[in-house]
């Protein structure tokens, strides 16, 4: 690999740079050596229950300096794709942060079962109620955006717990009806993003992350690099500690 082949790198953030509360060890050297070869620092996650500005704050409070445009989220990827679509009247099923991103942002937000149209974020606050008005509106829906579809993770004492993904199937399974996108990684819509933020061509991106399902499998189909941070680390591209990366480029 050739650190002159690549203008931008994008991370992913849980299991990469920090578990839970905890910075990962080597993140921050990792994060600095490409900043100090002036390579554009992003980070990307599916997490959709918490605004880009809560996320950069956590990563300063961790040490690694960050601006809230720096981060990408599937809840901003969902807002920017409704803004696209020009959607309205919207039910969101999500925290207040993603239902706050669409209403602050100029999107009507309908929150009963007369909405035209479906977004789906993690929601900590899910009851049979909200399942119920979403599963109603899903199976009439002009447009249904998802967040994202994974199916679990872990908490910070590695118990798992469902994640976005249970909450999205289970709307499409009542409702007989697929998601019309679904904006987090593995899709190319966060690439798309970066594509057209930053001006460069996908082949300058190099993406890190952990997992080989959304962060290699969004590499693969968008036709970026990649490299994988993994216990198994005989394949090409794949190391064991995020602290390997910068000798790769040595
Ligand atoms: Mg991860």
């Amino acid at each position: 690999m050739k650190l002159s082949d690549y203008d931008l790198i994008l991370f992913d953030l849980d299991g990469t740079i920090y578990n839970g509360p905890e910075l990962i060890d080597g993140a921050k050297e990792t994060i600095d050596f490409f900043r100090a070869n002036n390579k554009y620092i992003v980070f990307g996650t599916n997490n959709s229950s918490k605004t880009r500005v809560q996320i950069a704050e956590k990563l300063n409070s961790l040490g690694i300096k960050c601006e809230y445009d720096e981060v990408v989220t599937s809840a901003f990827l969902a807002y920017n794709l409704a803004k696209k679509l020009k959607l309205s009247d919207v039910y969101v099923v999500g925290s207040d942060s993603l239902i706050n991103k669409f209403s602050n942002g100029g999107i009507m937000v309908n929150q009963t079962e007369s909405a035209l149209n479906l977004v789906i974020g993690y929601d900590i606050m899910i009851t049979y109620e909200k399942l119920t008005t979403a599963f109603r509106i899903a199976m009439n829906a002009h447009t249904i955006i998802s967040c994202n579809e994974e199916r679990n993770y872990p908490s910070n004492n590695n118990e798992l717990f469902p994640s976005c993904g249970g909450i999205v199937k289970a709307i499409e399974w009542c409702a007989n009806r697929k998601s019309d996108y679904v904006v987090g990684k593995p899709n190319s819509f966060m690439i798309d993003y970066l594509i057209d933020k930053y001006g460069i061509n996908k082949k300058r991106i190099l993406i890190v992350g952990d997992s080989t399902e959304f962060d290699v499998q969004m590499a693969k189909d968008s036709g970026t690099d990649y490299i994988c941070i993994h216990q198994d680390n005989s394949m090409i591209n794949y190391v064991r500690k995020i602290s390997d990366i910068p000798n790769l480029f040595k």
